[in-house]
């Protein structure tokens, strides 16, 4: 097998846009902002190229990140609204492995051909073209080099999704991840006219009601094990239900435990059905959670990872505490 540079992959993912028409864009279930970013990112990009495409995720887009598109712009719920068609041609964005696309490859044609564009250092490869970069911040960083590399121009919606995936993904640029790349990156579309303050307000500062009541029941089951080395906290689908929050409302809440002083390895338990517990992973640097992550089927970033596990709350939690409990030792 040839080992590809990063500038090899970047000339092949641009050929793979130029060559080929009609895309189905994807991002991981549950996008974050740099998968939301992505996505939208994407889609300006190729309607620059003058390139059909559809917008797709399984779920639903947190409406929160709807102000990166327009009404021209639409994204499919697989859930409720599955194409009619299948796509031979697909551009996966975001996504560490095929499972984390979710049931949107049930619209893949069987010798599809997928260009996956990504910066998990878990990432398998597992396109016909790959652009991933483990040392990436985000996403939206890798698209940055390939709208370069396609010789594009930095119109402002696409700046905004730029921007957007960098704040997220790194934080709010205070993650180890936050290198003097994303700084420039930022610079420039900061010079370029992104208003930065109001994406942070936006994204990493405004509470909606739904969610303070969430927070407030969620750290009410903050737990401790292993000298204090691990914390974490729960939300059950009653919590969830009394709260009226949805789970998109959930984001962030698994700094609280990694932000306590001490705490190695911080978590978030998410009962997402009956008997399916969603995990987030956060390490203050002693442990790799993606490869803790990996355990249990999922993966992720050194420092940020996430699984899902089989059981109830208290299943879950018993199952990954006593494995951080080892990965600590
Ligand atoms: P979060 O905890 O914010 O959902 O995810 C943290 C990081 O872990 C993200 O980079 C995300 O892509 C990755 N991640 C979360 N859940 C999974 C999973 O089930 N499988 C894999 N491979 N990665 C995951
Ligand atoms: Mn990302």
């Amino acid at each position: 097998m040839t080992v590809l540079s990063y500038t090899d992959r970047l000339s092949q993912a641009a050929s793979f846009l130029r060559e080929n028409d009609d895309f189905l864009v994807v991002s991981h279930i549950q996008p974050d902002g740099d998968a939301a970013g992505s996505t939208f990112a994407m889609a300006w990009m190729l309607l620059a190229l003058g390139k059909r495409f559809t917008l797709i995720n399984e779920g639903h887009m947190p409406e929160k990140f709807m102000y990166m598109t327009h009404s021209q712009l639409r994204i499919l719920n697989h859930e409720t609204e599955p194409p009619e068609r299948k796509f031979g041609r697909v551009i996966s964005v975001d996504c560490a492995d095929f499972d984390r696309i979710g049931k949107v490859s049930a619209c893949f044609e069987e010798n599809v051909q997928l260009l996956n564009i990504d910066h998990h250092a878990t990432n398998d490869d597992f396109g016909a073209v790959n652009l991933v970069r483990a040392d990436a911040a985000a996403t939206v960083e890798v698209l940055y080099d390939l709208n370069v590399e396609l010789g594009l121009p930095f119109s402002h919606e696409l700046n905004v999704c730029i921007y957007s995936g960098l704040l997220t993904d790194t934080g709010g640029f205070r993650y180890s991840n936050t290198s003097p790349k994303v700084m420039q990156i930022a610079a420039d579309m900061l010079s370029r006219g992104v208003k930065g303050y109001e994406l942070a307000e936006r994204l990493l500062e405004s509470l909606t009601m739904p969610q303070v009541t969430i927070l407030k029941s969620a750290l009410a089951t903050l737990g401790f094990a292993h000298e204090q080395q691990a914390a974490w906290l729960s939300v059950s689908l009653e919590d969830l239900a009394r709260s009226g929050a949805s789970s998109d409302d959930l984001d962030g809440l698994v700094n609280y435990p990694r932000n306590i002083e001490g705490v190695e390895v911080g978590m978030l338990f998410k009962e997402k059905k009956p008997g399916v517990i969603k995990v987030s992973l956060r390490s203050a640097g002693k442990v790799d959670v993606a490869e803790l992550a990996s355990r249990f089927g999922g993966g992720g970033h050194v420092r940020a990872a996430g699984c899902t596990v089989l059981g109830t709350l208290d299943e879950a939690i018993k199952q990954v505490v006593e494995e951080v409990g080892r990965a600590l030792a």
